[in-house]
């Protein structure tokens, strides 16, 4: 039976530790109250877990001490396949233990969810570009301003940190094509007009020694600094400890500083399957826990809590409200964003390649994955993204709504000469040329519309309870815009001097930036507190109102996470 007055395990649970989770954990220990998270995935790089994907191991880490960067190198091995297939990845969604399925979702169109379970979530394999929101796709739409976020964005930039992309052969040949294509360059971070800039991005500075020849590479890979490698995706391993990654994922940045508190415990391989509440006489109807399952020895426990925060992502959270049975409301999974995604690539010769870079190619695994942008409030950004072989193939050649380039060509007058997917000597060829090849990722100013949603399957379960149902299909007025975008991706490119330009039009759910499907405003008030159920919070990218307008959306999330934490202190822990 509830008792508000009876004790509580702790004063807040968090469920994820993801791009959110890991950050309203910090910050909650950081005002002193008593957290613990849940977290469904393994822990990479901590001593209770000596072989992660293997053994059980320990069940709750707090101490700060327990980190442990050789377990971390280890197992971040930098190999494509072992790193990123989402069946068996060390990067899926699934349980620790990779011998077992993922976790299932069900998709109800073309495409994939690249999404990570474990410390870290999602961020492990981010490539921390940190931009903030366009101010326009927020004054006057979500129910807070674009003001009231600077502060907080300010906080999280300080504290990942946050700097401008160095400038590596693809950076300099995006900003020769940006300039003659006639974009100004941008010098602020509140984004109200077109231009083009470096990216902000969450890595640590370049290693001062990098070109210095008495430093071998292992050498350098274990000092302090970024050295370049061009594999934020597979998994950063540049650093001395695990707190000095230099891509920082939540798992480097925000989880050590929680661990610092003494206040944080975080127990991994833990899935949240439902939300237990209470009718309380003055707050109605209220959270009070949490039911979880271990993920290797499939037990049920329940830990109370004096709020709860929910930070599972876009699609588990809006999921574990509907399996937990909490009220009805209409919006609950509604309103999925996704970027809707564009790939648009160039072939260079090695002639047009030494006159403007004074080398043969453009070295597109050299760098941050993506270091410059053109940004254009109101339709989306195109960026420089280049990647190891493997990922950089399937992206550009391999992955296409439009199907098969040969059978369906591109129409006449259209600025690339090759759409979707390329197969037999041309894919060959292409392939071949990888190292003088710069592709750009386009994230589009996306419609929030009621029809894109998470709901759950009403007959197939999983372990879990209910497995989620994922519907998106752009609206008009999104695939005008990512046309768009791809055209002016193009018309820089062409100014660069590619002489092929590839679009891969990208099947639409290709979801990585999922966002908006538990809106600020309509399941949740301005903090961030469920309207229907009183001391539960959502800290996840699942809270925006919509799609900020295209930025890459966890700096958004991380402020906001930085603000959810301060109204819980200040409204229940005063
Ligand atoms: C390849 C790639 C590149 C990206 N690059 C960028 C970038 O450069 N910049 C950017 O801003 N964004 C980028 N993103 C998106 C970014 O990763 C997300 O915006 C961010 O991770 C979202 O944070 P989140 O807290 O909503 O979810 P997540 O980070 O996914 O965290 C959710 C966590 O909750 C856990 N969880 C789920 N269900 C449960 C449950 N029931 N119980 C317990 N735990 C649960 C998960 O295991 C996970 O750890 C990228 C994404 C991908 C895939």
């Amino acid at each position: 039976m509830y008792n508000a007055e009876a004790g509580f395990d702790a004063d807040v649970i968090v469920i994820g530790s993801g791009g959110g989770g890991g950050v309203v954990a910090k910050e909650l220990g950081e005002a002193g109250l008593k957290v613990l998270v849940l977290e469904a995935g393994p822990w990479y790089g901590n001593k209770q877990w000596q072989h992660p994907n293997s053994e059980r191991g320990g069940e709750w880490s707090g101490d700060y001490n327990d980190l442990d960067v050789g377990i971390y190198k280890r197992i971040y091995n930098a190999y494509e396949n072992n790193m990123n297939d989402v069946v068996s990845g060390v990067f899926r969604f699934g349980p620790a233990d990779r011998r077992r399925t993922p976790w299932n979702r069900v998709m109800r169109q073309k495409g994939a969810i690249w999404q990570a379970s474990g410390v870290g979530g999602t961020t492990q394999h981010y490539w921390a570009q940190s931009p903030r929101a366009y101010p326009a796709a927020v004054d006057g739409i979500w129910p807070i301003s674009y003001q009231e976020l600077v502060p907080y964005y300010e906080k999280a930039e300080a504290t990942l940190p946050v700097q401008f992309a160095p400038t590596t052969p693809k950076e300099e040949l995006f900003y020769y094509g940006a300039q003659k294509a006639g974009w100004p360059l941008l010098k602020t971070l509140d984004i109200t007009t077109p231009g083009y800039r470096p990216n902000p991005n969450a890595i640590l500075p370049t290693n001062e020694h990098l070109m210095d020849p008495r430093y071998p590479l292992e050498q350098l890979s274990n000092m302090e600094g970024c050295t370049l490698k061009g594999n934020c995706f597979n998994g950063c391993t540049a650093g001395p400890s695990v707190d000095k990654i230099a891509k920082r994922s939540t798992l480097v940045s925000y989880v050590p500083l929680a661990l610092k508190t003494g206040n944080v415990a975080i127990r991994p391989n833990s899935f949240a399957i439902k939300i237990l509440t209470a009718q309380d006489p003055k707050e109605g109807l209220r959270a009070i826990g949490v039911q979880f399952r271990d993920t290797w020895t499939g037990e049920v426990g329940e830990l109370t809590a004096r709020t709860v925060v929910m930070a599972a992502g876009c699609i588990e959270s809006p999921r574990l409200w509907l399996n937990s049975g909490l009220p009805q409301n209409a919006w609950v999974g509604r309103g999925l964003t996704n970027h809707c995604f564009d790939w648009v690539a160039g072939v260079f010769d090695e002639k047009v390649l030494l006159n403007i870079l004074g080398s043969p190619a453009v070295y597109p695994y050299v760098g941050h994955t993506s270091g410059a942008r053109v940004e254009i409030p109101g339709t989306g950004i195109f960026q420089v993204s280049c990647m190891s072989p493997g990922l950089m193939s399937y992206l550009t050649y391999g992955f296409s709504e439009a199907g098969y380039d040969a059978l369906n060509p591109p129409q006449p007058g259209e600025p690339w000469q090759i759409r979707g997917r390329a197969i037999g000597p041309q894919l060959k060829e292409l392939m071949m040329n990888y190292s003088r090849t710069m592709s750009m990722l386009l994230l589009t100013d996306d419609e929030t519309l009621y029809r894109n949603r998470v709901e759950v399957d009403p007959l197939l379960k999983d372990e879990n309870g209910p497995v989620p149902v994922i519907h998106y299909t752009p609206s008009p007025k999104t695939l005008k815009r990512r046309d768009q975008l791809a055209r002016h991706a193009s018309e820089t490119l062409r100014q660069a001097g590619a002489t092929t330009i590839i679009r891969s039009d990208t099947p639409f759910s290709f979801m990585l930036h999922l966002e908006s499907t538990m809106r600020m405003g309509y399941v949740t008030d301005t903090n961030c507190e469920a309207y229907q159920v009183k001391r539960l919070f959502i800290a996840d990218n699942s809270v925006h109102f919509n799609g900020i307008g295209g930025p890459n959306p966890t700096l958004t999330t991380q402020a906001l996470a930085t603000r959810t934490a301060e109204k819980i202190a200040v409204k229940y822990f005063a």
